[in-house]
């Protein structure tokens, strides 16, 4: 029997209020809310309950297997339960109250990522109750340290990898359906992710004498650092169109109006003027086409009388695909060009690989998402931020990284920031979503 959409509501908001904020030191979050969430989801999902095996793995992980006819081609949905803090100012609804207000659930995770979690397990919940029974086995990998970059979703993964569970297909957050489009294209946009950026953090340094600061010598340890940081600044890794970028302006040129058609289309022939044009196009166009480095961090000295002995700098690296970490530092060490200059890697992740697109899993996600929103184009894109899929990359080729979900603009700024809310109609347009796919699969 279809459940009603009230009751699914309800089970939504229960969700919601549990306060599942993860900390970068997992010591000060509150464990009792995550076995919580997790015992909610057994509770108020009895046929997934009753159907899957079901394991925790690493520190707070979910991992269900529903067994399907063949295990030839297993799949992956992900979702996490984790939540970043609410305490920025500006919520007019308590983040953690799952209020009800113009037809939209207000609350911390109502997008990222609760939303979907949500509809997964309601999709196939509503599926066996019907008595389905999937094609290939089916798994649901739920992560509790998302937003912390921690190790759960590293243990699922090693457990299938060690399993020998080769997933055909993977499906995590990432793009979304965006209303705007984007531009030239006039019409709704799906875009999934196809790739990540590594992200990797440097450190900076230089050692001085230090000693009063009356009598200083030309420059000091900041000054020193000072010009490796307009060095770095005036040197931008080179641009070039990495093979997601190119495949997202191939894919969307049938979607165009005649003359933008050949552009989108040929964009090889327009790498030049790509290059040329990419710091005037604004941040986001440029950070498609080039390794970007933030300067993030500075410190000295905090006396105004003493030279520092030391000053170090942090820089936030975002490297495309087809470079990585160790090539970066050697291109900062290149530009600082500065012997008296310390550069270290600090920590990082290397670009993940390009998920293929030439294939049946991609024409399958592409007929699901038309159908949810036939008149929305569908293209790959390449993700500037990391997200739990990919420590997937291991084990499988097909891994997409999309939110089902219609996203404006200013929705998307509620992630992480105030007022985060979803309107109940994209929600189950979600669960809707889910409900065809696991019956593709
Ligand atoms: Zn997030």
């Amino acid at each position: 029997m279809k459940r009603k959409k009230k009751e699914l509501l309800t089970i939504f908001r229960e969700m919601i209020r549990k306060k599942t904020v993860s900390f970068e030191d997992m010591s000060q979050a509150d464990a009792a809310e995550f076995a919580a969430f997790r015992a909610l989801i057994a509770e108020r999902f009895p046929y997934l309950a009753e159907a899957a095996e079901y394991r925790e793995l690493g520190y707070n992980g979910m991992l269900f297997r529903v067994k399907g006819r063949s295990d030839r081609k297993p799949s992956v949905l992900m979702a996490h339960y984790d939540v970043v803090p609410a305490d920025q100012e500006g919520w007019t609804h308590d983040p953690f109250g799952a209020e009800l207000s113009g037809g939209r659930v207000y609350g911390r995770g109502t997008l990222d990522t609760k939303g979907t979690l949500f509809s997964i397990a309601a999709a196939v919940d509503q599926a066996l109750s019907e008595g389905w029974i999937p094609k290939n086995d089916l798994y649901l990998s739920f992560g509790g340290e998302e937003e912390t970059h921690g190790g759960t979703c590293g243990a699922i993964a090693e457990y299938l990898k060690n399993e020998n569970i080769r997933p055909a297909f993977v499906l995590d957050e990432g793009g979304a359906v965006i209303p705007e489009g984007l531009p030239g294209l006039k019409k709704k946009a799906a875009m999934v992710g196809i790739a990540e950026k590594g992200t990797a953090n440097y450190m900076l340094s230089v050692r001085a004498a230090g000693g009063h600061a009356a009598t200083p010598p030309r420059h000091t340890a900041i000054g020193q650092l000072a010009r490796a940081a307009v060095r770095i600044e005036k040197h931008p890794f080179p641009a070039r169109l990495s093979e997601p970028v190119k495949k997202m302006f191939r894919e969307l040129a049938p979607e165009l109006p005649v003359y933008e058609r050949f552009a989108f289309s040929h964009i090889g022939l327009f790498e030049p003027g790509v290059k040329l044009l990419a710091p005037r196009l604004g941040p986001t166009f440029n950070a498609m086409v080039r390794s970007t480095a933030a300067l993030v961090i500075f410190e000295g000295r905090s006396a105004f009388n003493v030279l520092p002995d030391k000053a170090a700098m942090g820089v936030n690296v975002r490297i495309l695909p087809g470079e990585t970490k160790e090539g970066a530092l050697n291109y900062l060490k290149k530009v600082v060009a500065d012997p008296a200059v310390t550069v270290d890697l600090i920590d990082g992740t290397d670009p993940t690989p390009i998920s293929d697109t030439a294939c049946g899993e991609w024409q399958l996600l592409r007929r699901v998402v038309k159908r949810t929103w036939p008149d929305a184009a569908f293209g790959p894109y390449m993700l500037n931020g990391g997200t739990d899929s990919r420590f997937y990359s291991e084990i499988s080729d097909h891994i997409y990284k999309f939110t089902p979900m219609e996203m404006t603009a200013a929705e998307r700024k509620t992630v992480h920031g105030a007022d985060e809310s979803i309107s109940v109609e994209n929600l189950f347009t979600c669960v809707r979503f889910y409900g065809r796919l696991i019956r593709e699969l």
